[in-house]
């Protein structure tokens, strides 16, 4: 490793010339969370964090940006103040895996070794997969609470807005927290119905989904807001160009039949959730499993065929709902089995799945959606104080006071509030 610490300036000398025993890809939340768990529990011990990007992003907060409840800089903090005290920071992305060599390549041009590798380098958005899409994001009515720079746009459309068309699409799954696309939706109409526009303004929205949730407990009180705010729903209808300049959206609606039909919608405002993949780099990788994602044991996260990679977060090929909450769960129990890794001690620990949508529902209320694999309800607060299934304004206060400081001060810094992970044979 002595050459890629040579190349890589941002290495400590106390890193320099070992293989790292734990190599982390991805500095977003489930990179940091992972690594400052796993540098809690064990000191001394060498972990690099190979993140490309200088700032990170708390990308729940985007859809109160786009609802004008956060300003856009709380979201965003330099990376370099994140990285946990004991880990090196490489500021490069990896370009390639080579898991039988225990090596990966980074676009500085080195490679680098490593015990054993954590994989969390989230998804891609594939904003291109839309024909016209790009050249108009930002412009022309077209947003998306899904990008740090547009969310304030989507903000700025709902306040000008006062008469017309309003578009939110949804694209297939899987997508990370699948309820934003709702939210941004639910937000605008709020505030237009505060503001006596409801009647002036049309709202659909198109979903590529058979139904409006994933999880049928949560459906009904979505469908109270559907007919509140008269959103008319077009389920199965997938958005595939838009034309900024004329303010057309293009679907491929699936009929009753299974017929598809191509449809074409004028829009004032368009709210885009883009079609999302597992980044290429991980999908041509010996590391890839089905849909290009990382084929971990949904349990315990380790690789199925590696036994010194794991993978967590949205990258990750399990079946969970994609969100910052799931990361929370995920990364000390990714933190015991690294661990147990490089001691060659057997898996302690395994994840069941959780995950969590705050769904916005409107301005102080949110319908918490908590749920483990195979859509089970996990709620985390006795039902007699938080109902999920029900608009609360105890979910609201959650979203917008507690869940930030969970984030930055607790989950980034390896504090594991109420997240112990489950040790594997015990009852949960
Ligand atoms: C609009 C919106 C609303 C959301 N709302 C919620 C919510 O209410 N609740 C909730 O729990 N979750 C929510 N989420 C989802 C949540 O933000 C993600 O699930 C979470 O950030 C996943 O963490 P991650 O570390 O896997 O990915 P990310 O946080 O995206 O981090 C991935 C990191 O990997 C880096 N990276 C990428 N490629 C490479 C490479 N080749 N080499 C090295 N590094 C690389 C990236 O730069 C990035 O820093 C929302 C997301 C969005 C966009």
């Amino acid at each position: 490793m002595t050459d890629t610490a040579a190349s890589a300036p941002s290495l400590s000398s106390s890193a320099r010339g070992l293989t790292y025993d734990v190599v982390v890809v991805g500095g977003g939340a489930a990179g940091l969370s992972t690594a400052s768990s796993i540098l809690k529990r064990r000191g001394g011990i060498t972990v690099a964090i190979i993140e490309p990007s200088g700032s990170h992003f708390y990308q729940p907060g985007w859809t109160l940006v786009g609802g004008g409840v956060f300003k856009q800089s709380q979201t965003r903090r330099s990376e370099k103040k994140l990285i946990p005290a004991g880990a090196d920071w490489v500021q490069a992305a990896a370009t390639g895996f080579e898991p039988d060599a225990n090596l990966v390549h980074l676009s500085n041009g080195s490679s680098i070794r490593y015990n054993v590798l954590v994989v969390a380098t989230g998804l891609t958005l594939d904003w291109d997969a839309i024909p016209g899409l790009t050249e108009t994001l930002g412009r022309n009515g077209v947003t998306s609470n899904y990008r740090y720079d547009l969310a304030p746009y989507t903000w700025q459309l709902v306040q000008t807005l006062g008469r017309g068309n309003a578009v939110f699409t949804q694209p297939p799954m899987p997508i990370k927290c699948a309820g934003a696309p709702q939210k941004a939706m639910y937000l605008a109409c709020d505030a237009w119905r505060r503001r006596g526009l409801a009647d002036n303004i049309h709202v659909s929205f198109h979903t590529a989904t058979p139904g409006l949730f994933g999880v049928k407990e949560f459906v009904p009180a979505l469908m109270e807001y559907i007919k509140r705010y008269n959103i008319d729903l077009e389920l199965k209808s997938r958005l595939t160009k838009v034309d900024g300049a004329s303010r057309i959206a293009t679907f491929e609606n699936v009929g009753e039949d299974g017929a598809k039909a191509t449809v074409e919608t004028e829009f004032d405002m368009l709210h885009v959730v883009p079609p999302q993949r597992a980044p290429e780099v991980i999908s041509s990788s010996p590391l890839a499993g089905d849909g290009g994602w990382v084929a971990v044991d949904p349990a315990t996260l380790r690789h199925v065929k590696y036994e010194n990679v794991f993978a967590l977060g949205d990258v990750a090929g399990t079946s969970n709902a994609k969100t910052a909450a799931a990361v929370r769960v995920q990364a000390p129990v990714v933190a015991v089995n690294v661990l147990a890794t490089l001691d060659h001690r057997p898996m302690v620990a395994d994840y069941d799945g959780y995950g969590a949508c705050p769904l916005t529902v409107e301005r102080g209320k949110i319908v918490l959606a908590e749920f483990g694999y195979g859509g089970k309800l996990e709620p985390t607060l006795p039902t007699w104080l938080l109902d999920g299934r029900k608009p609360t304004q105890l979910a609201w206060f959650l979203k917008e006071w507690v869940m930030p400081v969970l984030y930055w001060d607790g989950m980034l810094k390896g504090r594991e509030l109420m997240v112990a992970p489950h040790k594997i044979g015990t009852p949960r």
